[in-house]
C-alpha cells in the first residue's frame, strides 16, 4: 500500500465522500518548500520560524526576516501559508530571549509568553511578515504558539491586525485553551492544534525526557477528547481547526482527528502520500465512527486498536 501511495497522483486531500481536507506541510525553512510542493502540499500549515533565530546570538533584522518570509510565500501563490511566531523556550531555548534560569522551562516563559516579555521581537516579526505579504500572492495566516488564555488570544490577534495581517489565530497546545476553545475561537480566526505539546501538557510528561516517553502518545483518549472540544467549537463558530503536530502524520490517527472535527492536516511532507491515500478510503461518517471507537478507550494502545478495528469493519 505504501508503494502505491507514493506513486498515486497528487490530488488535493479528500475523504471518500468528497469532503475536502486540505493537506498542508510543516516546514522549518523556506528552502523546504520545493520538496513540499513536489509532494502535493496544498499550502503550509506550520512554518516554524525558529530557524531564523537559532543560528545567531541576536535576533535577525527585519530585512533578513522579510527575505526569508518572501521566499517562503513566493513558493505558494494563491495558497494558504500559516506562519508561527517565534516559539522560543523549553525544547527550543534562545539565549537572547530565555536568559533566566527556570526549573521547569516547559512550564515557563516560552512561546507567546516570551515574545510578550520582549515585545519588540514580536513586533519586528509582524513587520517583516506584513512587508513580505505585501510583495507576494500567498494567503498569509499568522499564529501564536503556547497560548493558554483568552486574554493572550485577544492580545495576539489584536496586535497582528494592527500590522494589517488579516488572518490571525492561535495554536492550541495547552489543555486550558482546548477546554476554552469556544471562548478562544470567539476572538481568533482559526485554531491549529499542536499535538506534540498538547500531549506533553495533558499527560504532564516532558516531551524530551526518555524516561517518560511512553506518555507522549497522541492516541491517548484524554488528548483526543481535547481535540474533540476544539473541533466542536470550530464547527459551532464556523472557524477552521487545523492539526499541525506529528499526530497528523499517522494515517489512521489523521482519520480520527478529522472525525473529531479537524478541517485541515499539516505534516512533514514525507507523510503526505500515506495520509492522502488513507483519507480517501474513509467517508466523514466513517471517520466519526472510528473516532468514537478511539474516544471510548482507556488508553493510547487500546484507542489505536479500537480505531484499527472500526476502520476494518465498515458499517
Ligand atoms: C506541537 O507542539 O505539536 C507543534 C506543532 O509545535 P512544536 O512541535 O514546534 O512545538
Ligand atoms: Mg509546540
Amino acid at each position: 500500500e505504501r508503494a502505491s501511495a507514493d506513486s498515486a497522483p497528487l490530488t488535493p486531500g479528500a475523504l471518500a465522500d468528497g469532503t475536502a481536507i486540505p493537506l498542508l506541510a510543516n516546514l522549518g525553512k523556506p528552502a523546504d518548500a520545493i520538496d513540499a510542493v513536489a509532494r502535493g502540499a496544498e499550502g503550509v500549515g506550520l512554518f516554524r520560524t525558529e530557524f531564523l533565530f537559532l543560528s545567531s546570538s541576536q535576533a535577525p533584522t527585519v530585512g533578513e526576516q522579510r527575505e526569508a518570509y518572501r521566499e517562503l510565500l513566493a513558493a505558494f501563490p494563491g495558497k494558504k501559508v500559516v506562519v508561527r511566531m517565534l516559539d522560543a523556550g523549553a525544547d527550543k531555548p534562545l539565549a537572547f530571549l530565555n536568559d533566566a534560569h527556570e526549573e521547569n522551562p516547559a512550564l515557563g516563559l516560552r512561546g507567546l509568553r516570551a515574545l510578550r516579555a520582549s515585545e519588540d521581537i514580536l513586533r519586528e516579526q509582524l513587520t517583516a511578515l506584513a512587508e513580505a505579504d505585501a510583495e507576494t500572492e500567498a494567503d498569509l495566516w499568522v499564529m501564536a504558539p503556547m497560548v493558554a488564555t483568552v486574554e493572550e488570544t485577544v492580545y495576539f490577534t489584536g496586535l497582528a491586525r494592527e500590522y494589517g495581517l488579516k488572518t490571525a489565530g492561535v495554536m492550541v497546545e495547552v489543555p486550558a485553551s482546548a477546554l476554552l476553545a469556544d471562548r478562544v475561537l470567539a476572538h481568533a480566526d482559526f485554531a491549529s492544534i499542536g499535538t506534540n505539546d498538547l500531549t506533553q501538557y495533558t499527560m504532564a510528561a516532558d516531551r524530551l525526557l526518555g524516561s517518560v516517553a511512553g506518555f507522549q502518545d497522541p492516541w491517548h483518549p484524554a488528548v483526543l477528547r481535547l481535540v474533540r472540544e476544539v473541533g466542536a467549537a470550530g464547527a459551532r463558530l464556523g472557524k477552521p481547526v487545523g492539526i499541525c503536530g506529528e499526530a497528523a502524520a499517522d494515517p489512521l490517527l489523521a482519520v480520527v482527528l478529522v472525525g473529531l472535527g479537524a478541517t485541515s492536516l499539516s505534516m512533514a511532507p514525507s507523510a503526505l502520500a500515506d495520509v492522502r491515500a488513507t483519507l480517501l478510503a474513509h467517508s466523514l461518517s466513517d471517520a466519526q465512527r472510528i473516532a468514537e471507537a478511539a474516544l471510548a478507550a482507556d488508553d493510547a494502545t487500546s484507542a489505536r486498536a479500537a480505531a484499527q478495528n472500526a476502520a476494518a469493519h465498515k458499517e
